[in-house]
């Protein structure tokens, strides 16, 4: 058998369903895009793909979704940057080396497609040997601890663990498809203990349980950097993308600024550095 056929028959193989999620494998213009709006203290945003299976209801980036079928089927649909390492790998020409990269801004890099393809664990193998950016990773996944190998060797790194609440049954009324808030914990933990920057993003920042005892939890973490965002409900530039259902969600649980506010007291007295907002998100 040749090459070729190999290659037909691991393309046939892959997966067209995950879950909920129906897969598409796509041939993408370019890798990284140059960040602006609330990335603008980035030089570059890079989604090894688009769409995102974790589907919270809260989703900005669905708001970005090319059509209006993709919109409402936020979470339901994936696309595979197919090309993204080859598109990656013609800016050997142009080493990245004092660029700042925000991986990810409008998807999950480490949502359950991963593990399968390792897109983004071959995107940042490729990083780590030809470019060496500084490098922020988002994601609410622990699948995360995987990558560990790699991230050690970057001299200029930080891994974003979303945690947005206290209670698994907030978690599961606006984050259903998304791992437990324990096991996300757990796995932020895991990399601050391999010696990586990282940090805790509670945004949005949903209904919490007990302020206090949350706080606890994170301390437990090892993590000494955290950001904190309030939910918005209202229309407004970033949050327009604010869905519905989380609204409805939002309403029913009673949660309001004032309780937000008293939160984020508790944070700003008991935890080692907050920021808040666009600011928090700056590069390190
Ligand atoms: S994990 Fe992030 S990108 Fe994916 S649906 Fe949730 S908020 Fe959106």
């Amino acid at each position: 058998m040749d090459l070729f056929s190999n290659i037909e028959q691991e393309e046939e193989s892959r997966k067209n369903k995950l879950g909920h999620a129906d897969i598409e494998y796509v041939k993408s213009v370019g890798i990284l895009t140059q960040a602006k709006g609330f990335m603008e203290s980035y030089d570059y945003t890079l989604n090894p793909y688009s769409g995102c299976s974790f589907g919270c209801n809260y989703c900005y980036a669905a708001f970005f979704a090319r059509s209006t079928e993709q919109k409402d089927n936020w979470g339901k649909w994936v696309k595979v940057k197919d090309n993204a390492l080859q598109l990656l790998i013609k800016w050997r020409k142009k080493p990245l080396i004092d660029k700042t990269i925000y991986i990810s801004s409008v998807t999950d890099p480490y949502q359950p497609i991963e593990k399968e393809l390792e897109l983004t664990r071959s995107i940042l193998n490729e990083l780590v040997n030809y470019h060496k950016p500084r490098l922020v990773i988002q994601t609410r996944s622990p699948l995360i601890t995987r990558d560990i190998d790699l991230l050690t060797k970057f001299d200029v790194v930080q891994v974003n663990m979303t945690v947005t609440t206290d209670s698994e049954d907030v978690r599961k009324a606006f984050e259903p498809i998304c791992p437990s808030n324990k096991s996300r914990l757990k796995a932020i933990q895991e990399v601050t203990a391999s010696g990586i920057q990282t940090c805790i993003t509670m945004t949005p920042l949903l209904p919490l349980q007990n302020p206090n005892e949350f706080v606890k939890e994170l301390l437990n973490t090892g993590v000494k950097k955290f950001i904190v965002q309030p939910f918005h409900p209202e229309k407004g530039k970033f949050v327009a993308s604010t869905r519905e259902l989380a609204i409805e969600q939002m309403k029913k649980m009673n949660w309001n600024e004032s309780k937000y506010n008293e939160a984020v007291e508790v944070f700003r007295k008991e935890l080692p550095w907050l920021g808040e907002g666009k600011q928090g998100f700056a590069p390190i």
